[in-house]
């Protein structure tokens, strides 16, 4: 398994080497990988701020200050997993439709080798061809979304898609079990309350950012047991996280998630069977001094670590389960 470890900074300095995620090998041969890390460089999505195809490359580079074992976790995810960085889609840079099937075509290979697919945006219009590629392996999912949007709207001048609707087409194309989807973070003026409509006529949940502050994180992760009961895709809008912490995003709204509370949520996903996720929406652009990007590879870190811990936990409670008969 050792050909899958970061890099060892006692014999490679962490700013040498081209850069990967997590100083991991890259690799575009996936058979044998438990998880692919998997950039996206496509903001022909984006309704206002683009620059968001220049993520994979900066979260690469300000992933490489990340030492392998998590102490919140206490687990080394890559002694657990064989994980690489599989590099970036080709996308097409001025078709949105062209490149939906160029990413679903990619990451079903990997779903195919049973690999699961961490991905980088890219906007969020990105994650209605993911999800159709898990579906397709899967059957609908569960889904943990952290935005301050719903990405629910119908459409925009007149198209489809764009990164304020794919969980609506995601709905109308029978992607989602609307029962066990949970948004968390969601805030910000919308143009009237019917905005809310369509997720309330489809029973999906959702956390407020005002309800998180008033209630607690605790009591928000209280709420992702509505997504137990099958497989689970998370999908990471930065803009979810506060413009305080992350403002390098496309579409910022004040009133966000903590970058600490960001890391929590995610770390709370331990035992849930995530499928595939994505981090999405950071705009290298708009950044400052690297934080959005910074935070954004820190979240890719909590997820591998997240299903390493799941796991392994599963791994010791088959041994014991064994040793117990
Ligand atoms: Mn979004
Ligand atoms: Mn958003």
């Amino acid at each position: 398994m050792s050909e899958f470890r970061p890099a060892d900074s006692f014999r490679s300095p962490r700013f040498a080497q081209l850069a990967t995620f997590m100083r991991l090998p890259h690799t575009r041969d996936v058979a044998g990988l438990d998880v692919a890390l998997l950039g996206i460089p496509f903001d022909g999505g984006s309704s206002y701020r683009p620059g968001s195809r220049f993520a994979p490359r900066e979260i690469r580079q300000h992933s490489s200050l990340i030492r392998p074992y998590n102490p919140a976790l206490q687990v080394n995810p890559f002694e657990v997993l064989r994980v690489a960085d599989v590099g970036d889609v080709d996308v097409n840079p001025i078709g949105i439709e062209d490149t939906f099937t160029r990413v679903e075509y990619a990451v079903g290979a990997l779903h195919d080798a049973k690999v699961i697919p961490l991905c980088v945006g890219g906007d969020h219009s990105l994650s209605l061809p993911l999800l159709r590629a898990v579906v397709r392996r899967h059957g609908p999912v569960g889904m943990v979304h952290v935005d301050s949007h719903q990405d629910m709207w119908e459409e925009y001048f007149g198209n489809k898609y764009f990164h304020g609707t794919p969980f609506r087409r995601a709905v109308e194309e029978g992607l989602l079990d609307t029962k066990r989807v949970l948004q968390i973070g969601i805030r910000g003026p919308v143009y009237a309350e019917a905005d809310f409509d369509f997720a309330r006529r489809h029973g999906i949940r959702w956390v407020t950012a005002p309800q998180l502050a008033r209630d607690g994180l605790k009591w928000a992760i209280d709420q992702l047991r509505v997504v137990h009961g099958g497989p689970v895709y998370l999908s990471f809008d930065i803009d979810g996280v506060d413009p305080a912490f992350a403002p390098g995003t496309g579409t910022p709204e004040v009133g966000g998630l903590t970058s600490r509370e960001a890391l929590e949520l995610v770390r709370a996903l331990v035992d849930v069977p995530l499928v595939g996720a994505d981090v999405v929406e950071v705009s290298p652009p708009y950044d400052h001094a690297g934080i959005t990007s910074m935070l954004a590879a820190n979240i890719v870190f909590e997820i591998v670590s997240v299903i390493a811990a799941t796991r392994q936990r599963r791994h010791k409670d088959s041994v014991t389960a064994a040793g117990n008969p």
